[in-house]
Formats: structure tokens, C-alpha cells, sequence
């Protein structure tokens, strides 16, 4: 997690780091931080989240064309100003940014107080710059080759930036299992986490591999080289992010934008991919490994938190479409518990930022195991992306709102197309099927849209359930895991405790806590199961429960029985996630607002998880 901006040129510094800063603040908001280079350090650091850095900088010398910046998400010491980026080395020269865990920073630290270094936070961040110091001091080492000796006695994962203020027209850069970017502009560079911070100045960059490390100067050079030390050729690629996508537009909250982008975002997603008309699906990733795929033995799904949601609704589209038996796994999991996977496997990645750490860990481990491994991430250029054999992205745009929305549907929308182009191929479903789900997937962005403009309803309800302390999502079958990720997303933007079952799994335990305090939200538009969900509802209502249902339109046997109804137009049932979790994700929205909540930053949380 946390966000790293640096920027070496002509230009102030101190703007374009706290721009970057506030593009990436969705990484993480504990502390903010800048060190400015202007013949002498200016470090200014605060606890809490950027604005409150900029408050602190008032009236305090800002000047400087050289510069780093970070926005941390804690991992060892706690969010306070001691502990905030960029730290300094002992001697004072040296100061660096870092996003990611240095795993042997106690071995470390001890070996370096027994050599007189004093520590002023407990970060372990601390620890590399002093261990850089104590290399570059004891060896007479140039910055560069000091970093690349320090980060071969480095266990971890890390992205940093470090300025030498005796070498003042360079920076140094260097990733492992963290991203970096480095964005070459006419006079000047700029390196950041991910690309937003980049893109207002220029498109031409270069995505920094695992154990390499970059030096930029004034006189415009870019160097990369290894941590084992040989030279490579920069691979300069060409941004593909428009600006405005990054502006809030009017909305309120990322958030809110984001859940109201959906139409578009899906209709991205299918673009070029799929025509109903014609009755064809072309998937560029897939196309070269579809034999592999339609004859794999199994597909294993990894992926962490709305990804893993987006995961258990494939495993029901491809077993009962494509008729391909699906595991799915939290990849933290999967990775530590020697699972069996063999060549005849394949191994597909979930992850928005496509640098999720446990998901990037377990896709290697299976890479070594000889599976096919795939990704479907949000961010073009990303670990996940790089790493794979084959990939779609979900075009789903910038997403910065920490609670994940478009990103999930993005996910479902190529999962469908996946499955439905393997049940062809395979012959698993009838053509007319295959027609009928692909015509109504092409409707899908137009039914959202009407949902969308039910958000006044939604509202209203949410209203009536602000002061709730427990919340209870019920879906069976397709929208099973849509209950999960509704509790998921009022759990993490409005920390009301909420927890997503299988309806028929409510009598197996929870239904012990319902009560009239507790609002049970049913996902009830499956067409299979109707009757069982009616009665699933029955039974809460037995209870003195209170029911939110979402139901189809035109549905009169729930709207008699639940104490409110969300209506959404009806669709085929594989594609029913896609509309269901659409009302779940504006009610998590609106509690939140209604409870004071900061719903595109919540509490603890950061978006892109790049620590174990
Ligand atoms: N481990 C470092 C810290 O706790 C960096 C965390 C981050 O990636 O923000 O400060």
C-alpha cells in the first residue's frame, strides 16, 4: 500500500508532490509526507492525510526542484508524525519514501545500533536508510551503487525513492513486489505508485521490473540496472489514462461516481469483445490459450476481498455454463497451504490494482507448478498484468473510491464473457442460449442505468437504517456471493457489522440473532429458488426480523411480505449479480454518508494491498 511520488526537473517540486500525493492518498492515509531538495533538506511531515500536511506546511520554506512525497498505510510502528515518510539517515544525507515491509528490519536494526546508529521511529523503513547510509559511508559508495548493495541484504517487499543531498541532481528509484513508474517528461522525470500522479504531465513511461533500479538526472539520462547489476534498456510505453477520469465530476465522492459509472464502465468492457447480432466473443487474452483452457482439468480462482466475491460468482458461471469444475481461493490462503496444482490447471487473478501482494505471491507459485496462469486486473501495466501468460483488462477505468464498485462489475462482465465463450466452444449450452444470454448481457448497462435512477428510494432507506449496529445479506445460488459482498461493502464504508450468508444457511445459526433490531437484506430476483427465498423471508419475518428485498420488477408476493421492496429489472440469472449488487452498493453508500462516514477513505482500510 501507501502512495510514493518523486519529481526531479526545473519545476517546483512542492505542487506536483502534493497533487501526486492527493491522486494516491486512496493507498493509504495514516501520514503525509514531503522532503524538498533546495541546496539544503526540507522535510515536512504529518500525521493524518494530506490536507492536513498542507496546513502544516504553511509558511514553512517550500522550495526545491527536487522532491519525494509519500501517503502511508502502517504496517510497523503506528500512524503518527514520528513514524511518517520520508525518513532520514543518521548523518542527515540521505532521505527516502518507501511502500512495502521490510521483513528483516529487526536483524537488521540490531546490527546497525551495535554500530552506534540511533533509531528515531519504529518503522522499518528507517532501517534501509540507515543501512544505506552505513554502506555508502563505510564503502565511499555513489548513491546508486549503495541502494543496489543495501537491497541485497534486504528480506521484503519495497518501492522507494531516495534523494542524496550531496549528489543533488539525481534520484534514485528501486521496486520489489511494489510498484513504480517512472514518467519521462521533455526536461524532467516523475516517479510514482501508479500513474495517476504522472498523467498530467506525460504519457511516455516506464514501468520499473522486480529488483531493478532506476537513476534519474537533471541532465535528462535514465539508467536502470539490477540489484545484481546489469544494465537494461528502458522499455518506454505510452499511458493510455485520460485525465478527467480522475476528477470526481461532479459527484460528492469517488465512490458515488464510480457506482453511477457502471453503465459506461461494462459497455467498456464488452466493447470489441462481443456482438449479439453476429453471435461471437473475442477475448485478445484468451484467444491463444482457449484450447488449454476449454480441456483444463480445473480452474483454480485466487484473488482477495471484492475480487474473491467476483471469483464465487465465476465459479457458478463456468461450472454451470462451461461446465469446468471451479476452486476458488483467498490467495493468502492458497499460497501457504501447498495446494495441488498441476499442468493441466489453470490459474486465473483477480485484482483491481493487479498488485495485490498474496494474489501476485500465489500466481507465481503456480507459474512454477507449470499451470496457465491468467490475470484480470483494472490497471494496465500492473505486477499481475507483467506477470501473467495471458490477461484481459477490465477497462474499467481509474477506480480510487477504496470500496470497490466498477471494478467488481467490470470483473462479472469479463468472467461472463469467459464462461460463455468456453460453454460454446465446449458445447455445454444450447446456441440459443448462448444467443439469449449474450443479446441480455448487451441490455445489462441500460437496466443498470434504470436502477441507478432509483438512487432516491435507496436513499430513503438507508435513512431508516442508519442507526442499525448489525446487518444481515441472504442470497441463494448466482446471488449468494452478491449477500457477501453487500455485507462487505457496509462493513468497510459505514463499520456497521454486517455479515453475508446463503439464505438457507441463515437456520444453520444466524437466525439466532435476528430480532426487530436487525434489518435482514434479501437478495430475492433468482428465478430458481423463488419459492425458497419466499420462504427464507417468511422465516425472518416470523422473527420479528426486518426485510429489505430486492426483488424483480412487477414482483407481488415479496412486496406483501417484506417491510421494503428494491425493485430491478428483470434479467437471466447468470447475469443477475450484475444487476443485484447495484442497489447493495448505493445502500452501503448512503448509510455511510447518513453515519458522517468518509466513504472514499475509510477507516484502516487502503485500496491497493501490496503487504502480505
Ligand atoms: N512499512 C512502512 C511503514 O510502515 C511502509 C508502509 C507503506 O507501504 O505505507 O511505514
Amino acid at each position: 500500500m501507501c502512495g510514493i511520488v518523486a519529481y526531479l526537473g526545473n519545476k517546483s517540486a512542492y505542487p506536483i508532490m502534493i497533487k501526486g500525493l492527493q491522486r494516491l492518498e486512496y493507498r493509504g492515509y495514516d501520514s503525509a509526507g514531503v522532503a524538498l531538495l533546495n541546496g539544503s533538506l526540507t522535510i515536512i511531515r504529518r500525521k493524518g492525510k494530506v490536507k492536513d500536511l498542507e496546513d502544516f506546511a504553511v509558511g514553512k520554506n517550500l522550495s526545491g526542484t527536487v522532491g519525494i512525497g509519500h501517503t502511508r498505510w502502517a504496517t510497523h510502528g503506528k500512524p503518527d508524525d514520528r513514524n511518517a515518510h520520508p525518513h532520514l539517515s543518521g548523518n542527515g544525507r540521505l532521505t527516502l519514501v518507501h511502500n512495502g515491509i521490510i521483513e528483516n528490519y529487526d536483524t537488521l536494526k540490531k546490527a546497525l545500533e551495535k554500530l552506534g546508529h540511533v533509531f528515531h521511529s519504529e518503522t522499518d523503513t528507517e532501517v534501509l536508510v540507515h543501512l544505506i547510509e552505513e554502506i555508502q559511508t563505510r564503502d565511499n559508495l555513489v548513491i546508486e551503487e549503495a541502494v543496489r548493495v543495501a537491497l541485497q541484504k534486504v528480506v521484503g517487499a519495497y518501492a522507494i525513492v531516495v534523494i542524496d543531498k550531496e549528489d543533488p541532481d539525481k534520484l534514485v528509484a528501486a521496486r520489489k513486489a511494489s510498484p513504480l513508474v517512472i514518467g519521462i517528461g521533455t526536461d524532467d522525470f516523475y516517479i510514482a505508485s501508479d500513474a495517476t500522479p504522472i498523467v498530467e504531465y506525460t504519457k511516455k513511461v516506464v514501468y520499473l521490473n522486480d529488483e531493478e533500479i532506476a537513476v534519474v538526472k537533471k541532465d535528462g539520462s535514465l539508467q536502470i540496472f539490477t540489484i545484481s547489476n546489469e544494465m537494461q534498456k528502458p522499455h518506454i510505453q505510452q499511458l493510455d489514462m485520460e485525465l478527467e477520469r480522475l476528477e470526481k465530476e461532479g459527484f460528492d465522492y469517488f465512490m458515488l461516481k464510480e457506482i453511477h459509472e457502471q453503465p459506461r464502465t461494462i459497455a467498456d468492457g464488452m466493447r470489441g469483445r462481443m456482438n449479439a447480432e453476429e453471435g461471437w466473443i473475442r477475448l485478445g487474452g484468451v484467444a491463444e490459450y482457449v484450447n488449454k483452457m476449454s480441456k483444463a482439468q480445473r480452474f483454480i480462482i485466487v484473488a482477495c476481498g471484492t475480487s474473491w466475491h467476483a471469483g464465487l460468482i465465476a465459479e457458478y458461471l463456468f461450472e454451470d455454463l462451461a461446465r469446468i469444475p471451479v476452486e476458488v481461493e483467498y490467495a493468502s490462503e492458497f499460497r501457504y497451504r501447498n495446494p495441488i496444482i498441476t499442468e493441466n490447471d489453470v490459474v486465473i487473478a483477480l485484482s483491481q490494482s493487479g498488485e495485490t501482494a498474496d494474489t501476485m505471491a500465489a500466481l507465481e507459485m503456480a507459474k512454477e507448478k507449470g499451470a496457465l496462469i491468467y490475470g484480470l486486473v483494472n490497471v494496465v501495466g500492473s505486477s499481475i498484468a507483467r506477470l501473467t501468460d495471458a490477461g484481459s483488462y477490465i477497462h474499467a477505468g481509474p477506480e480510487i473510491g477504496v470500496a470497490s464498485t466498477k471494478a467488481f462489475t467490470g470483473q462479472l462482465t469479463l468472467l461472463t464473457l469467459m464462461a460463455l465463450k468456453l460453454a460454446y466452444l465446449k458445447g455445454t449450452i444450447t446456441n440459443s442460449y448462448f444467443h439469449e444470454l449474450l443479446t441480455e448481457l448487451e441490455n445489462i448497462p441500460a437496466k443498470i442505468g434504470k436502477i441507478l435512477q432509483n438512487a432516491e428510494q435507496i436513499e430513503y432507506i438507508a435513512g431508516e437504517f442508519k442507526g442499525a449496529s448489525n446487518a444481515l445479506y441472504l442470497g441463494r445460488g448466482y446471488n449468494f456471493p452478491v449477500a457477501l459482498e453487500g455485507a462487505l461493502k457496509l462493513k468497510e464504508i459505514s463499520y456497521i457489522h454486517a455479515e453475508g450468508y446463503p439464505a438457507a444457511e441463515m437456520k444453520h445459526g444466524p437466525i439466532a440473532l435476528i430480532d426487530e433490531n436487525m434489518p435482514v437484506i434479501v437478495i430475492a430476483n433468482n428465478k430458481s429458488a423463488y419459492e425458497k427465498i419466499v420462504s427464507n423471508i417468511q422465516e425472518v419475518k416470523a422473527r420479528r426480523g426486518v426485510v429489505i428485498a430486492i426483488v424483480e420488477e412487477g414482483d407481488e408476493v415479496i412486496k406483501h411480505i417484506a417491510d421494503y421492496t428494491i425493485e430491478i429489472p428483470a434479467t437471466e440469472e447468470p447475469l443477475s449479480p450484475l444487476l443485484s449488487v447495484i442497489p447493495l452498493q448505493l445502500f452501503a453508500y448512503y448509510i455511510a454518508i447518513l453515519r458522517g462516514c468518509n466513504v472514499d477513505q475509510p477507516r484502516n482500510l487502503a485500496k491497493s494491498v501490496t503487504v502480505e
